[in-house]
This record gives structure tokens, sequence and C-alpha cells, in this order.
């Protein structure tokens, strides 16, 4: 089967398109025949062999943790799936035995190995996963180029859901990438008071204009540059009376963090999925802004197993429009050439297809 493999542990050139066997379901797992699969933000921190990310690949690995397909095969002891029925996956792969586990946490568990990093993942015509992993969709509300990045989705609600409330509440945004965008649509689904999104790359921005102003939704929405408005801070406080009371932290930029965390009204809450992309957070934030307006800061990683999947499953259902993160169609083949819409910013959402 055709599947894109890291081959050596360097950036770029290490990521080819290979020729390898089609995967055997062992045990209690199941082999998928992928329709669509999606190129994620991780992803292109792996093909660039991004220090953050490095401890977690171990070469040769396919990589890709995102799509949707058809039930092919089942291992031994597999009850309840038949081939053809049309899934996605939770790609973390946890141990249902440490105490985050117990407690109900999956998405936190402490032995958590990821497909497409970890071991093989989807950017391949078949992949194998736990049979207790699988997400049954409903082809007539997730079309397979949507299902294809459900993870992302599941990213985005378990974020804004991290939230106490969002319906009648100020929201910032920062950090308009793909998870980003699909956060955008499901505050503004949600119906925030207001909804402030800030980005500096122009992509990005330019799509977050247009985006937003098309989506059928009553929640104002104001898109800026900080890098552009040196005054913002000011300007957003005096925009939502005297501060937002939630932010979404997606771009794990040290100033963006900051500025949120100077936007938040006293009592706010922010939550941060961007991974900070220095260590220089200034501790003046802490004494500042985070103790004396009270604030809460809330890590997020993954999606809750498997309630998040649940909720934004019924957000699908009940019209949530993803539709426009869809940016580029592409046969699997032409992997590289998604990579490189993406590093250039010209891109949010690129689809792949291993079937053409
Ligand atoms: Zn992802
Ligand atoms: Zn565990």
């Amino acid at each position: 089967m055709r599947a894109i493999q890291m081959v050596r542990p360097e950036a770029g050139a290490a990521v080819v398109v290979n020729d390898l066997e089609i995967p055997t379901p062992g045990p209690g797992e199941v082999r998928v025949r992928i329709a669509n699969t999606a190129i994620c933000g991780t992803d292109r921190h792996i093909f660039h062999w991004d220090p953050s990310i490095r401890h977690m690949i171990t070469p040769p690995v396919i990589i890709g943790h995102e799509f949707c397909g058809y039930v092919h095969a089942c291992g031994d002891g597999v009850v309840g799936w038949s081939q053809g029925t049309y899934v996605s996956a939770e790609m973390h792969i946890v141990c249902n035995k440490c105490r985050a586990c117990q407690a109900g946490n999956h998405h936190i568990c402490e032995n958590t190995q990821i497909a497409g990093l970890h071991r093989n993942g989807c950017f391949a015509e078949f992949v194998v996963v736990p049979a207790s992993n699988l997400v049954r969709l409903d082809p007539a509300i997730v079309p397979p180029h949507i299902g294809s990045f459900l993870d992302a989705l599941g990213n985005a609600v378990h974020t804004v859901q991290a939230a106490s409330s969002i319906a009648g509440r100020h929201v910032l945004l920062s950090g308009y990438g793909a998870i980003g965008a699909l956060a955008a649509a499901v505050v503004q689904f949600e119906g925030a008071k207001s909804l402030t999104i800030t980005e500096v790359q122009p992509g990005h921005l330019e799509r977050a204009r247009k985006w937003v102003a098309g989506l059928d939704s009553r929640v104002p929405v104001f898109v800026h540059n900080p890098a552009e408005e040196p005054n913002l801070v000011a300007q957003v406080r005096e925009q939502t009376s005297g501060g937002v009371d939630a932010v979404l932290e997606m771009s794990g930029s040290p100033a963006a963090i900051h500025a949120g965390m100077q936007m938040l009204y006293p009592g706010g809450e922010m939550m941060q999925l961007g991974i900070p992309s220095a260590s220089d957070l200034m501790l003046q934030d802490f004494s500042r802004e985070f103790i004396f307006k009270g604030l809460t800061w809330r890590g997020i990683l993954g999606r809750r197993m498997f309630a998040t999947w649940d909720e934004m499953l019924g957000l699908l259902q009940r019209g949530l429009n993803v539709e426009h993160i869809v940016t580029h169609r592409l046969p699997l083949s032409s992997f590289h050439a998604g990579m490189a819409l993406l590093d250039a910013g010209q891109a949010h959402k690129v689809v792949l297809d291993p079937t053409c």
C-alpha cells in the first residue's frame, strides 16, 4: 500500500512516499481502509523535525493521525464491528490502567501512545487501530472530507467546552490556524456575546475575515493583527466592557499569552491549547494579571474519550458548518505539495485521498 513514512529522524527529506505491506490487525484491533485523511499542525512539526516533538517519534513510522474510512478486517476477539462500517478513530491510544484512566480522564492518560507519532498512523491506504478507539459515523451528517479532521474539530470543541460557559460571554481567540478556525465556528454557533480573533499570518487573517463574515451567526466578530495594532489590549478591553471572559489560546506565542492575560476581565479563564514556542513568559504576568485578577489557566490536551466525540457529532448534526476550512483536496501521493501550501500559509486544512 502507499504510505507517507518518516524514514529517518531529520527534517523534510526524511518523509517519503513509500510502498509498504498492508498491516494485519492483531487481537482486539481493526484494519480500516482510509477514505480521507487530513494534515494537522502536528504533522508539520514532525515533517520539520521540530525539537518540541522529537522525543515522541522513532522512525521509521507512517505519520498522520486524522482520518475516516471503512472497517476492512477485524482481529481476534473483536465484536460489534463489521466490514464496510463508516468510522473515524481516536488516535490517542491509552492504557486504561493509570490513575487518570481510572478516573475517566483517558485524554490525559500518563501512558498515551499517539498513532502517527509513537506508532504507525493513517497517511496510508490502510491503518490498524484498537477496536475500542473506533467511532461510528453517519455518512448523511459527516461526509468523508469532514470526517477526515474530526480529531482537530475535537480539539476545538474540547477547548471551547473547557470554558465554564461561552453563550453570552466575550471570547478572545488567539491563533486562527485550522483548530482556531474550527473553534471560532463553534464559538459563533454557541452564541457568544462577542468573538475577538487575533492572528498575525497574512493568509490566515484574510481567511478569518472572509469566513467569520460568511457564517450565519449573530455574534459580533472582530479580527485584529496585533503586530500592527499597538493599542489592541486597551481597544479590546473597551470593546468588551472591561475585558473578555474567556481566552482560547491556540497560538502558543508568548506575546499572545501575555496579551490574553491582559485582555481578560477579573475572574476570567484562559484555555491553553497552543504549545508555547519559547520559555520566556514573564513572571510579572503571574502577579499583575494571573494572581491579582484571580484568573484560571487551563491546559488543553486532545479530546475527552469519548464525550467530546459525541458532543462534536451532535454539533454537526445540529448544523455546525466547518466546510470552509477545507481549502485543498489532494491525492495522498501529493502530501509534499500539501505540506508546502501549509508552510506558505496558503492553506488551512489539506485533505488527502489515498484512493486516487
Ligand atoms: Zn491533529
Ligand atoms: Zn492511562
